[in-house]
């Protein structure tokens, strides 16, 4: 069942734009070893990359190439081998309410309720339980699950998943937001309305926003910049910058602009992947 998100704007307008300026990466020289001597993997090698604040930018890249691991470590859940990652200047070395992550599996609490878990994170950072409810509500709605707020994740399909993960990582109004393929399990309606509203919120808070896919044109679609990591160990190979207008339009898809920009993706990762698999074969 699919509700349609409403009136983000008149959601949002309630709240101050207070992200402006805020959530500067920094990725320097950053390699993420996995495992130690002849059985170590090298997940990460040597990246470096600068988004600026409000910056939307999307990474592609083949399978096991290291994508999740950069995201990680810019969550700090993963701490780099070398190098360093700066937020706003300062080094992460774990995680916190200014990085909001949504993750490829649904990561909800089973016990809590929608609307519980999504007032988790404003709870934990010290807001009044009316003020979190609340908080809860507006996000809530805005993912379009407002009637579903009462219902436990395990009552929701996995879409529904996924935007109660959506609402509960913008409920702490984080200056970064971390997307790992979000939007990967969703039907292709779902997945298109869920990328307009996210361009929507991103719009009005002026978030930073770091979007891992597979997807060329979801990565096109949404960003100002996508960046293409290479085969196992991941390194950024290019960086393609998006110029189409916005607001953007599905319409644009067919554009001869954005079939310009997919043409080169679509190259750069195919010399990727035929390097991955014969990497593969010659395990
Ligand atoms: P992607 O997200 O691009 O598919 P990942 O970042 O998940 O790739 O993984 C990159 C590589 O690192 C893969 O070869 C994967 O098997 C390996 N890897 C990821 N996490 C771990 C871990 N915790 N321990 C050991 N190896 C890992
Ligand atoms: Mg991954």
């Amino acid at each position: 069942m699919l509700e349609t998100v409403t009136n983000i704007e008149d959601v949002l307008a309630e709240r101050p734009r207070d992200q402006t300026g805020k959530g500067r990466i920094d990725i320097r020289d950053v390699s993420v070893t996995f495992g130690k001597g002849r059985s170590s993997h090298r997940a990460v090698e040597s990246t470096r990359l600068q988004i600026e604040p409000g910056e939307f930018v999307c990474l592609l890249g083949p399978s096991g190439c290291g994508k999740s691991t950069l995201l990680n470590a810019v969550a700090g859940f993963i701490p780099p081998t070398m190098g360093e990652v700066l937020i706003d200047g300062e080094e992460i070395t774990e995680p916190g309410p200014d990085r909001g992550m949504v993750f490829q599996q649904y990561s909800l609490f089973p016990w809590k309720s929608v609307r519980e878990n999504v007032a988790f994170g404003p709870l934990l950072a010290g807001h009044s339980r009316n003020e979190a409810i609340s908080t809860a509500n507006t996000f809530l709605n805005m993912v379009g699950l407002a009637g579903f707020a009462d219902r436990f994740p395990d009552e929701l399909s996995g879409g529904m998943k996924q935007r109660v993960g959506i609402a509960r990582a913008l409920a702490n109004y984080p200056s970064v937001f971390l997307m790992d393929e979000p939007f990967g399990a969703l039907d292709a309606q779902t997945r298109v309305m869920m990328q307009e509203n996210l361009l929507k919120i991103w719009a009005q808070f002026g978030n930073t926003v770091l979007f891992v896919t597979h997807d060329v044109d979801e990565a096109i679609f949404l960003a100002d910049r996508v960046l293409v990591m290479s085969a196992s160990p991941g390194r950024i190979i290019a960086d393609f910058p998006v110029e189409l207008e916005r607001p953007r339009d599905v319409e644009m898809a067919t554009g001869a602009e954005f079939i310009a920009i997919k043409k080169r993706c679509i190259e750069a990762i195919r010399a990727e992947t035929l390097k991955a698999f014969e990497q593969q074969n010659m395990k």
